[in-house]
């Protein structure tokens, strides 16, 4: 059979422990014997990050740009036992920290859904995918602890020096205040990023805020969403079929609840980061979950959910079996070989990213699945694989189909 042949590059990033070792292993089995792979390859791994000062993150990011498709492997944020464990310059930051600050943008998670692994949720039947909105709010916020009486206020000083003032509350013993923040500008790339993924996906998007309540900071994200939406979104959400749904935020919470899923839910960033997980393990594992940076410029960049899996790892060079799930990892890759087919209009391409995702859950659905679902799934006759024989029976079904 004659492999798939790529016309533009996809972004590929390395990175760290038992991930490395899995990304690997996919390449080998999953990949190479199919596509004429056509990556420009950035090792984000730590050893590499520390001996170029991290550049190496800044320019794979710059190349993502460049291409407009990433793919990334899972790596490790430096603490103070990983400057020891290899003898770092620095505490390098998060690399998705860095490579977010240059594309800007939303983070898309997603469960991959399979038969015997069932969702909490029993009314759930397809994918809930959750948008967070990853800038401001309690994140970048200033807090003070009050010691005792007085007057707390807020107060905003224009650029030519005149003064809004707002009182938060008179004070007569100790307390607490916090002062939080949000952009315009970032709200209208989230809002953007999110109608722009519903439309990829033809999935309708939910967002929730509590504008009732915060009639101004959590109003303005409604604004913003409602007024992008009837200018720019419309008449497209319209041809596609789909919807977007405003609610507030306890009312989204049980409609989530009540749901069959399929849709997208938008949330703020602290909604977005409890929300997330709540979702995740709701539908099983977090070894089962895809995410997806997409910025308002329209660049992608996929990835598992999950970390580097390190305790998988030392077991791993002690020479010992493991078996870490490859499930999100691969489909971190398929997503973004299918993104890149659609752009270049590869259709080859896009059905080779189909094709091994149908292998890869039809594998799991026949039994054989590492232990973290076998755990869990509901499945009668179960094998156990390590890591190497779950990703070599998803080449023999892939062989096989
Ligand atoms: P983790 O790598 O997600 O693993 C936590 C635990 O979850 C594992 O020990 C394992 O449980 C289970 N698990 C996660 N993924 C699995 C998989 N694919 N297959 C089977 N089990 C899986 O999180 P962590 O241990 O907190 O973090 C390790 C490193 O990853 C850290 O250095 C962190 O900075 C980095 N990290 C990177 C990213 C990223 O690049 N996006 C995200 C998060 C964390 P058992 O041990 O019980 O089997
Ligand atoms: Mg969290």
């Amino acid at each position: 059979m004659e492999k798939i042949k790529m016309t533009t590059p996809l972004v590929e990033m390395d990175g760290d422990e038992m991930t490395r070792i899995l990304w690997k292993m996919i390449k080998e089995e999953l990949l190479l014997p199919y596509i004429d792979l056509n990556t420009e390859y950035y090792d984000l791994g730590l050893v590499h990050r520390n001996e170029t000062d991290d550049q190496v993150t800044v320019d794979s990011a710059l190349a993502t740009k460049k291409y407009g498709v990433a793919v990334k492997c899972a790596t490790i944020t430096p603490n103070a036992a990983r400057m020891s464990e290899y003898h770092l310059k620095e505490m390098w930051k998060s690399p998705n920290g860095t490579i977010r600050a240059i594309l800007d943008g939303t983070v898309f998670r997603a469960p991959i859904v399979v038969k015997g692994i069932e969702p909490t949720v029993r009314t759930w039947k397809k994918p809930i995918t959750i948008a967070r909105h990853a800038y401001g709010d309690v994140y970048k916020a200033t807090e003070m602890k009050i010691p005792g009486p007085g007057k707390a206020e807020l107060v905003f000083t224009s650029a030519d020096g005149t003064e809004m003032r707002e009182t938060i509350q008179e004070f007569d013993g100790p307390g607490i205040i916090q002062g939080m923040h949000n952009i315009n500008k970032s709200i209208e790339s989230f809002a953007r990023s999110c109608f722009n993924y519903a439309l990829d996906t033809k999935q309708d998007i939910w967002f929730a805020t509590k504008d009732t309540i915060s009639k101004k900071y959590d109003h303005t994200f409604k604004d913003i969403f409602q007024e992008i939406y009837d200018k720019e979104y419309d008449g497209k959400f319209r041809a596609a079929g789909i919807e977007y749904f405003y609610t507030l935020i306890d009312d989204a919470v049980a409609r989530v609840i009540r749901s069959e899923g399929g849709y997208i839910w938008a949330c703020k960033n602290y909604d977005g980061d409890v929300m997330s997980d709540m979702v995740a393990t709701a539908f099983g594992s977090l070894a089962m979950m895809t995410s997806v940076l997409v910025s308002p410029d329209g660049y992608y960049e996929y990835e598992a959910a999950h970390g580097t899996v390190q305790r998988h790892y030392y077991k791993h060079l002690k020479g010992e079996e493991t078996s870490t799930n490859s499930v999100a990892t691969i489909f971190a890759w398929t997503g973004a070989l299918r993104k890149r087919g659609e752009l270049d209009g590869n259709q080859e391409l896009e059905a080779f990213a189909d094709r091994l995702e149908k292998a890869t859950i039809s594998t799991i659905e026949s039994g054989k699945m590492t232990k973290d679902l076998a755990l869990i799934t509901t499945l009668p006759d179960v094998t156990v694989q390590s890591s190497e024989a779950f990703i070599k029976a998803i080449r023999a079904t892939m062989d096989a189909m």
